[in-house]
């Protein structure tokens, strides 16, 4: 059985004072222990958040790191600095990083290698652009972005991925894929683990739903059989809204 994972990726948003509140917020909370949540605060706030978090089972992650240990990068954070503040997770290829930030598939799929070959875990954002899906081409162009993955991890390591399919038409814009959209989405993915790999991985690897997820749509989107969870940007910022869809998939 997989566990529901929820992911709030604050991106750079929330100062430190506001970042407490939102942590303080959720220590104080109970969900039942099939549910993973995990939050993604601004670099600065990383290590405040793991001290808030200490006696929770809330996971503080990384929203990017770079590809390579040390050197002359600057402005840039190692997967190095990160473990050395138990930070164990990092996001790797969100949209966001993909378009604004010109990372290319080569550039993923260096930082998926130090990741994983430090044993970081990664959760690996995929999705096909609105253009893409226009011309029914959604396909293609999340094959492509999931290859740099499935050429080279071996079996072995994908204890340590997470993979979010995030539509880029669907992030920050409010519209969200419907469930069936979605869900079609997750059993191909989910089948190509299959054919690449074997029937016992594709049952066990998380895939989450991202793009305008939010209170009304959460139950529905997330009750679907491929769908294991959701990362969440927008509605992630505001206490309630992120409550309440940690309560949407809660069972208790
Ligand atoms: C995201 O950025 O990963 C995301 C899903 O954002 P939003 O929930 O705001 O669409």
């Amino acid at each position: 059985m997989r566990k529901k994972v929820i992911i709030g990726n604050w991106k750079m948003n929330k100062n430190k004072e506001e970042t407490e509140y939102l942590l303080n917020n959720l220590a104080k909370k109970t969900w039942e222990k099939e549910i993973n949540v995990k939050v993604c605060p601004s670099y600065v706030n990383l290590e405040n958040a793991q001290n808030i978090l200490k006696n929770s089972s809330i996971e503080v992650v990384a929203q990017n790191m770079h590809y390579e240990k040390e050197g002359a990068y600057t402005g840039e954070i190692s997967y190095k600095m990160l473990k050395s503040i138990n930070i164990n997770t990092v996001i790797i290829g969100h949209s966001e990083r993909r378009t604004l930030f010109c990372e290319t598939d080569e550039i993923i799929k260096k930082k998926v290698n130090i990741a994983l070959k430090n044993n970081m875990n990664i959760i690996f954002c995929f999705g096909e652009s609105l253009e893409d899906r226009k011309k029914e081409k959604q396909i293609d162009a999340i094959n492509k972005q999931l290859d740099v993955l499935m050429d080279d991890v071996g079996i072995n390591k994908w204890n340590q991925i997470i993979l979010a399919y995030e539509p880029v038409w669907a992030i920050g814009t409010g519209i969200n894929a419907t469930p069936d959209q979605a869900q079609q989405m997750h059993k191909y993915v989910r089948a190509q683990i299959t054919k690449r790999y074997n029937q016992e991985l594709s049952n066990s690897v998380p895939i989450l739903y991202g793009g305008s997820l939010k209170p009304s749509n959460s139950k529905e989107i997330l009750s679907k059989p491929d769908i294991d969870g959701g990362l969440i940007g927008g509605a992630s910022l505001n206490f309630d809204d992120f409550f309440s869809i940690i309560r949407s998939v809660d069972k208790k």
